[in-house]
C-alpha cells in the first residue's frame, strides 16, 4: 500500500515538473481573438491585446489576412502568471496555442 502511495506521489511530482518546464505561447498569426481561451484560464493569465500596424506587418501572410477579416485583437499570455497547465491549448479552435519546453 505504501509503495502505491509513493508511486502516485512520484507521478504527481513528475507531472508538476513537466508543467513548470513548459512555456505556453500564442501564435499571433493563427489567433483570431475569439477570447475562448480567456474563459478557461484558472489564473486569468490571458488578455486580449490590439496589435499595432507594425506588429501586423510582422505576421505571416495567413496572419495578415486573418487581421483583415477578424481584426487585430489577439490573445496574449502573461508569462509571470501562467503555470503552463495547458487548459487553454485544448480550448483553442484555431490551434494557435502551443507549449514548448523551457531551455
Ligand atoms: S488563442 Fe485561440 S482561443 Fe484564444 S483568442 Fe486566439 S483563437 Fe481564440
Ligand atoms: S497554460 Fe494554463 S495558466 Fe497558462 S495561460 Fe493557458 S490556461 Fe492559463
Amino acid at each position: 500500500m505504501k509503495g502505491l502511495k509513493q508511486k502516485i506521489i512520484q507521478k504527481k511530482i513528475i507531472q508538476e515538473l513537466k508543467i513548470k518546464e513548459g512555456i505556453v505561447e500564442i501564435d499571433k498569426s493563427s489567433c483570431d481573438g475569439c477570447k475562448q481561451c480567456l474563459n478557461v484560464c484558472p489564473h486569468s493569465a490571458i488578455t486580449i491585446i490590439n496589435l499595432s500596424k507594425e506588429e501586423v506587418k510582422k505576421l505571416s501572410l495567413k496572419g495578415r489576412l486573418k487581421v483583415k477579416i477578424k481584426g487585430n485583437n489577439k490573445a496574449s499570455i502573461n508569462q509571470e502568471i501562467c503555470t503552463a497547465c495547458g487548459l487553454c491549448i485544448k480550448q483553442c479552435h484555431e490551434f494557435a496555442i502551443h507549449k514548448r519546453i523551457k531551455k
